[in-house]
């Protein structure tokens, strides 16, 4: 899971982290944000009515579900059984309310929250960013520093001052989250056992 407050470059790091890890695969959420220029459904997000969104969640269909700047936000159960039934690791971008909720089902998930080095840098990239209103930006620099207040519930922290050390960061955590014994066993079963070593199930 990796959480970041708008502007401290998330989205940039993480698609840098799924080219050079091609196992890691991006969980594509549904929101019922209007797409932005550029963006198109089942690329950046699947884009949903509040109704067929508010039906879905009815049926079970997120995993975690947030209302974020006023919108819905949601992760599909399907869209992460896809990846993980094919081996894949899975990154979630999503907030700390949903960070909580993925972490109450999946207590092996790893939390990452990305910082930018200041409040200023913060706000200068969301105005260079130019894809939002004023009072939007406006109302995201005041979410921004709700959303840091949280940083503390999540396993490590990068300060994205430089994108390449953050993203040199962000792969190591990735890597060396896929090197704890839990995972190690999960994905090689027999070399464990038959080294004899007796891997205790969930
Ligand atoms: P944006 O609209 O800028 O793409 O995202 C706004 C916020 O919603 C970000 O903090 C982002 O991480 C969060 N977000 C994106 N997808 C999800 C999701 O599926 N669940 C939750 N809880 N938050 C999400």
């Amino acid at each position: 899971m990796i959480a970041a407050p708008s502007g401290a470059g998330k989205s940039s790091l993480v698609n840098s982290l799924l080219q050079s890890e091609p196992s890691v695969k991006l969980s594509i959420s549904c929101t019922t944000r209007a797409p932005r220029p550029g963006e198109q459904h089942g690329h950046e997000y699947f884009f949903l009515s509040e109704s067929d969104f508010l039906k879905r969640q009815q049926e079970g269909e997120f995993l975690e579900s947030a209302s974020v700047h006023g919108n819905y936000y949601g992760t599909s159960r399907k869209v992460i059984a896809e990846h993980t039934d094919a081996g894949h690791d899975v990154v979630l971008e999503i907030d700390w309310q949903g960070a909580q909720q993925i972490k109450k089902h999946y207590p092996e998930s790893v939390g990452i929250f990305i910082l930018p080095p200041s409040l200023a840098t913060l706000e200068e990239r969301l105005r260079k960013r130019a894809q939002d209103s004023d009072d939007v930006i406006a109302r995201r620099v005041q979410a921004s520093s709700g959303e840091i207040q949280h940083a503390p519930e999540f396993e490590y922290v990068i300060i994205n001052t430089e994108f390449e050390v953050a993203l040199n960061q962000l792969i190591a955590i990735v890597q060396a989250s896929r090197c704890r014994f839990s995972q190690q066993a999960e994905r090689n079963r027999s070399l464990f056992a038959n080294f004899g070593i007796h891997v205790k199930q969930n």
